[in-house]
């Protein structure tokens, strides 16, 4: 029966003191705040080896091939709306440098090169209209 004199003790302490309480809880909510800032920091640790996996390209399962698929996916959609903001902005992005230019500019600002279409569809897009592609080659 000692330890459950010695728990009760605690128990009418803890209610006693409520000083010490109000400390342990800012204590235990600052505990808390240092184990989700560890948690973030672990979080982007997961996040630099998968993409250190993803950029060296080489998937151990087929879950990992899944992942890089969703990536690709995911960065091809980020493209498009990129696209569209520059759209929207009225510029388009340089081919060969990937300057921000002027919708109405025909040569690029900042390296020269010559800028005559909008590049609407994403290099990463595994079917790409053919249209576009003709474009770009003329
Ligand atoms: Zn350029």
């Amino acid at each position: 029966m000692a330890l459950f004199e010695k728990l009760g003790d605690t128990i009418l302490n803890v209610g006693k003191d409520v000083s010490q309480k109000v400390k342990d809880v800012s204590g235990i909510t600052k505990l808390r705040i240092d184990i989700r800032a560890k948690e973030d920091f672990i979080n982007k640790q997961y996040m630099e080896l998968g993409k250190a996996c993803y950029e060296r390209r080489q998937s151990e399962t087929e879950e990992e091939e899944a992942i890089f698929e969703r990536i690709d996916e995911a960065v091809s959609e980020i493209h498009k709306m990129e696209l569209q903001i520059l759209e929207l902005k009225g510029t388009k992005k340089c081919p060969s440098c990937g300057a921000e230019v002027s919708d109405l500019a025909e040569y690029c600002s900042v390296c020269g090169e010559k800028i005559s279409v909008v590049v609407s569809d994403s290099p990463y897009e595994e079917t790409p209209s053919e249209e576009a592609e003709e474009q770009e080659t003329t």
